[in-house]
């Protein structure tokens, strides 16, 4: 697994944060994904103020994400499958890449300073392992510098 700075689990999130972070577990707790697992992100900007959201959705088709997986797919196969590592789905989006899109479309001279939030819940209120997988971490990498993203809080189960 990828280990970058960038990503930090929420718990290490400032105090200032609590409210944007109970926010996102309580949107995904109530997102509907149609599927079994739901995530949802935020961006926000370094006054806290909401530049993007979005929801996981299975069975949707994003040509990005669904060429990433295909490649990721070939080249892991045989490290990979059937390990929890291996959890992509290829039909399905995430939500990070929903975002990512989102985010794009943001004037730049708004998107100073991006904090992203990735929250998945379960039916208790509280946030469950939201940490972005391989093809999510890579996007985000990829993409830090041009976004301005300077963090990416996720949820644990702790
Ligand atoms: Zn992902």
């Amino acid at each position: 697994m990828i280990t970058d700075p960038l990503f930090q689990p929420a718990s290490k999130a400032p105090k200032k944060l609590n409210k944007l972070i109970n926010y996102a577990i309580v949107k995904a707790r109530n997102h509907n994904s149609h599927g079994k697992q739901s995530v949802y992100a935020i961006a926000i900007d370094s006054k806290g103020l909401i530049l993007a959201e979005a929801g996981n959705r299975y069975k949707a088709e994003h040509p990005t994400q669904g060429q990433q997986v295909n490649i990721w797919n070939v080249y892991n196969r045989n490290k990979f499958s059937n390990t929890k590592e291996g959890h992509y789905i290829p039909d399905s989006t995430h939500a990070e890449q929903f975002l990512i899109e989102r985010l794009k479309r943001v004037p730049k001279e708004k998107r100073a300073g991006v904090t992203i939030i990735v929250a998945r819940s379960t039916t208790k209120l509280t946030g469950t392992n939201a940490k972005p997988c391989i093809v999510c971490t890579n996007s985000l990498l990829r993409i830090q510098k041009r976004l301005d993203i300077k963090r990416v809080f996720y949820t644990t189960s702790e």
